[in-house]
């Protein structure tokens, strides 16, 4: 690589991450702003995929990631399962009125309505990230929790396509944990859109395996190279770096972690054994011990991710 080529490569590492995240907020907010939010984020959304998945290509992070691990299948079925089942959710909440509170308009909330837009988002992801911070940091610490939270940590390389490979437990706990705190807070429906979609976007940036650097962005947001930490086995990483788009609460309750010596952790994934199909992944949390010990004593050769 010649001069000009290193510089303009050294620009788009660390150009790269902020320029997404703009470039996918632009028709989000136009959306929002139209009142078509939904229509924009869902469009906004696959095309992003589409891009990342393009760049993955162009500059991968790890090569070696670029390879097929046989997890496509259940990485989409978590994805679609988990997605469609949290707007059940939301719409059931709807019908039955528990959500159409939400919103300053009501004025029930301490919401400062008044506020800029940009900054009653920002303010909203540190509420929320109070509760997603706890919620995961928690799933890490009581084995019942990290039962279910270890379907989305099982997997041994990380791209865009494992961000939504979340067992449907795993994200209701999630939501339980960050939702409320909206909602007591008299959060307005447009700032609940922009935090869901901004959770969207870092969530895809978080796992993608694009060659990037991020100097201090590392300290406000959560950045891919934090991320891959977090996925660490060895558990004085792996039990690192817990803010779903925020490092706020990780610097504040002393859980942040950056070694900017290193590349990535030597390996990435669980110390425990976790099936390959769908259906099994669901039902894993509910038999993890009979499956640990059937593993254990030569019961299963294959079939596993270990
Ligand atoms: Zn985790």
């Amino acid at each position: 690589m010649n001069g000009p080529m290193r510089t303009l490569n050294t620009i788009l590492d660390y150009a790269l991450w902020p320029l997404l995240v703009i470039v996918a907020l632009i028709p989000t907010s136009i959306g929002i702003s139209a009142g078509h939010g939904k229509l924009a984020f869902n469009l906004t959304y696959f095309s992003f995929a589409a891009v990342l998945f393009i760049l993955e290509r162009l500059r991968p992070h790890e090569r070696e990631w670029l390879k097929n691990d046989g997890q496509m299948v259940p990485d989409l079925a978590h994805t679609v399962f988990t997605k469609t089942f949290v707007q059940l959710v939301i719409m059931m909440l709807g019908y039955y009125g528990l959500v159409s509170t939400v919103g300053g308009a009501s004025g029930t909330g301490p919401w400062p309505n008044h506020w800029p837009m940009w900054a009653q988002v920002v303010l909203a992801l540190v509420v929320a990230e109070f509760g997603l911070y706890w919620a995961h940091r928690i799933a890490h610490t009581w084995m019942p929790l990290w039962h279910f939270h270890a379907v989305h940590h099982s997997v041994k390389k990380l791209w865009f396509f494992n961000t939504g490979r979340f067992h449907i437990i795993d994200t209701l706990k999630s939501m339980i944990f960050s939702g409320p705190l909206l909602w007591l807070a008299g959060t307005p429906n447009d700032v609940v859109q922009y935090f869901g979609a901004i959770t969207a976007y870092i969530g895809f940036l978080t796992h993608c395996n694009i060659q990037m650097k991020f100097g201090w962005l590392n300290y406000l947001f959560n950045t891919p190279e934090l991320h891959r930490w977090h996925h660490s086995t060895d558990l004085r990483e792996g039990d690192k770096n817990f803010g779903e788009n925020l490092m706020l609460w990780d610097i504040i309750f002393r859980s942040f972690y950056l070694d900017p010596t290193r590349h990535r952790p030597d390996i990435i994934g669980i110390k425990s054994a976790m099936p390959k199909t769908f259906l099994a992944q669901i039902a894993m949390p509910f038999r993890w011990h009979k499956y640990q010990d059937r593993y254990k004593a030569g019961e299963i050769d294959k079939g596993t991710l270990m």
